[in-house]
């Protein structure tokens, strides 16, 4: 029960990754507002809560909704993880309006989520916790389109320079990196349609398992579970830094012998 008594915001709650961290945090004792543009999901998500976790519609490329989100949780605890797949295009074929979409959509929105956030964590004394949904993406070329990859990189040394900015309110701002994940994300990237989670375990599982050594698809529950640890006290002397959580894909391939 890490979080009793704490109020959180998890953005892009309403699935995947964002919704198994929002039912983490509310089992181990939070309250959890979720901000999504998804609003059947997300009130649905709402209404089996209990009344621990609160939908509020938000767009995360809008500041104004960001905002008005982060002022009405008033959270200790912030989970910037919204997103989605982004332009697909190489650097010489993008448009400037798919290359701002999808740096507004994964990074400016992280940015903002912090901007909006902080201030609130500062005027209540008491530091809190930040944690934003980077990528292996980040950390290596392959694993997704370019457009995509730059923000993520972007989310990790944004965390790196806001952990800075905010160190003296004891304000701790960390990264996930996940790795292929079953998530709606990853099976769009591989241009599956139709109800795309009930497939993960078959096909998509198979072709996550290849990549990554331990040889099984990630579950949005891994990440949760290490958003859960930087969001928690468990983590207090961290700060400024990721953890990957991807099964071993960015050591490489798993050796035969
Ligand atoms: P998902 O599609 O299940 O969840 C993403 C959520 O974000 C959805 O509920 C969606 O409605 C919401 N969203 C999308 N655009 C939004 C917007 N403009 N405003 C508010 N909400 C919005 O996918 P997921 O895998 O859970 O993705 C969560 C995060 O994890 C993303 O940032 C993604 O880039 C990152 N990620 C995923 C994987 C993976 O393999 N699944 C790997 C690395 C990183």
């Amino acid at each position: 029960m890490r979080f009793t008594g704490k109020r959180a915001v998890v953005t892009g709650g309403a699935s995947g990754i964002g919704k198994a961290t929002a039912l983490r945090l509310v089992s181990e004792g939070a309250e959890v507002w979720i901000g999504d543009i998804d609003e059947n999901g997300g009130r649905e998500l709402a209404a089996t809560s209990n009344e621990r976790i609160h939908f509020l519609r938000t767009d995360v490329t809008q500041a104004a909704d960001i905002e008005a989100l982060m002022t009405t949780a008033d959270a200790h605890v912030v989970f910037n993880n919204a997103g989605a797949g982004g332009s697909r295009s190489p650097i010489h074929e993008i448009s400037p309006e798919d290359w701002d979409r999808t740096q507004s959509l994964l990074l400016r929105s992280v940015a903002l989520g912090i901007r909006y956030a902080a201030p609130l964590m500062i005027a209540r004394g008491e530091g809190g916790a930040i944690v934003n949904t980077a990528s292996i993406a980040a950390l290596q070329a392959g694993a997704a389109p370019t457009a995509y990859s730059v923000a993520k990189a972007g989310v990790l040394h944004l965390t790196t320079m806001a952990a800075a900015d905010l160190s003296q309110f004891d304000i701790r701002v960390n990264a996930v990196c996940p790795g292929f994940i079953t998530t709606n994300i990853f099976t769009s990237a591989l241009g599956i349609a139709g109800d795309k989670c009930a497939v993960a375990n078959g096909a998509i599982g198979q072709i996550a398992a290849k990549a990554q050594p331990l040889q099984r698809a990630g579950r949005a529950e891994d990440i949760a579970a290490a958003a859960a640890y930087l969001a928690s006290d468990d983590a207090g002397f961290v700060t400024g830094t990721h953890i990957t959580v991807d099964g071993g894909m960015t050591i490489g391939p798993r050796h035969g012998w």
